[in-house]
């Protein structure tokens, strides 16, 4: 399952925190899946508005940050003026071009541990590490070329 909630899973966690299992909140997470995970609430409205009448930019970033706190979706740590979110919620790493501003997975190994470990002596209580590369994607650089 790779660190991926399903629609059950999310229907669960809403429940478990007394809070309604709505085709809104259920529309807004499969899009965001459907996407390819890593989306800012604008990418996702524009998807959800085919989908769902009324619904406002302002309700999608407030579903999305309560799939955060329900840690149903992961915020990433990219530069930007605007939140992207991961439905992958295992500690991952990315990429971030900052020409068009689009974010992937970065499968590689990258061992943080040193890091970790000095600031767990230094009495700071690690609880998430992720590395983002901020740099210019392929068919950025490829426009750039011409
Ligand atoms: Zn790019
Ligand atoms: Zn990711």
């Amino acid at each position: 399952m790779a660190g991926r909630l399903s629609s059950d899973d999310l229907a669960d966690a809403l429940r478990l925190n007394g809070l309604r299992v709505t085709p809104q909140r259920l529309v807004i997470h499969r899009v965001l899946g459907e996407i390819g995970g890593h989306a800012t609430a604008d990418q996702v409205l524009e998807r959800v508005e085919a989908l769902l009448p009324n619904v406002s930019l302002p309700t999608v970033y407030a579903t999305l940050a309560l799939f955060e706190r329900l840690g149903a979706v992961h915020r990433v740590s990219a530069p930007g003026d605007r939140a992207v979110y991961d439905t992958r919620t295992d500690p991952h790493h990315h990429v971030y071009c900052r020409v068009c501003g689009g974010v992937v997975d970065l499968d590689a190994p990258v061992d943080l541990s040193p890091a970790v470990d000095a600031a767990n002596e230094s009495g700071f209580g690690a609880e998430w590490v992720e590395v983002t590369l901020t740099g210019v994607c392929r068919s950025c650089a490829g426009a750039d070329a011409n």
